[in-house]
């Protein structure tokens, strides 16, 4: 089976652009709580970015359109978040270079890379009140449901679940990284602003991926 990746490209970053768009204010008041409050500014023009070269990304292979999107994340987003992002996406799309056809198991691979990448290039880990606390939850529902065998409708229930749950459970973290661990104890008791994008980016692309059956 070949399946053309192109066309569901470029809805998912259109969607994606359009949430983040719709919710930069509340990102930004989440960033204003515990941060500098430019991370809902920061991710628009990141994916306003994208959005305009959606079609353009849709035409390349899987593995370099990844590659391309998270450069111009780390160009568009700036702050902490964008060289996060974009070091998430070309560390997603190195992964997915060898890839014909995308299965939930490569999926979960490409995005452990992924997540080593923000670990790496972030100096952080799980625990530190990051969208590491997001994405790390979310990762392994996603290897665990697709090992398992489940459907992709169950699979992406799970996965918006957890991503749901994983932010709040950010909520009562201290921040250790970012400029929220400036604050310290203060940083307790709001959720993380990058966990938060993470989690609207995370239900657009189930949003999509359902929505084209
Ligand atoms: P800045 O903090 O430079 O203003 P943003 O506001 O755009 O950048 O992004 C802040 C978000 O970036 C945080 O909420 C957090 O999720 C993420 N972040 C910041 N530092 C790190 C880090 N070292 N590792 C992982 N994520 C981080
Ligand atoms: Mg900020």
């Amino acid at each position: 089976m070949v399946v053309d990746y192109g066309p569901l490209m470029a809805r998912i970053i259109r969607a994606a652009a359009e949430t983040i768009a719709e919710n930069a204010q509340h990102l930004t008041e989440l960033d204003q709580a515990i941060g500098d409050g430019d991370h809902g500014v920061n991710m628009k023009r990141g994916f306003a970015a994208l959005s305009e070269n959606a079609d353009d990304l849709a035409a390349m292979p899987m593995g370099e359109a990844l590659k391309k999107a998270g450069m111009t994340l780390v160009m568009k987003v700036g702050g902490a978040s964008g060289p996060l992002y974009g070091s998430l996406l070309m560390a997603m799309g190195k992964a997915a270079e060898e890839l014909k056809l995308i299965k939930p198991g490569d999926l979960a691979a490409m995005l452990d890379a992924g997540i080593e990448a923000i670990k790496t290039r972030g100096k952080s880990d799980v625990g530190a009140k990051t969208m590491l606390d997001v994405w790390v939850p979310v990762q392994r529902t996603l290897a665990t449901a697709a090992e398992a065998g489940d459907d992709a409708a169950e699979i992406m229930r799970k996965v918006c679940a957890q991503a749901d749950a994983a932010l709040e459970a950010t909520i009562p973290m201290k921040a250790t990284k970012g400029r929220a661990s400036f604050l310290g104890d203060r940083s307790i008791g709001h959720p993380d602003p990058g966990g938060a994008s993470t989690r609207l980016l995370i239900h657009t692309i189930c949003d999509v991926l359902q929505a084209d059956g």
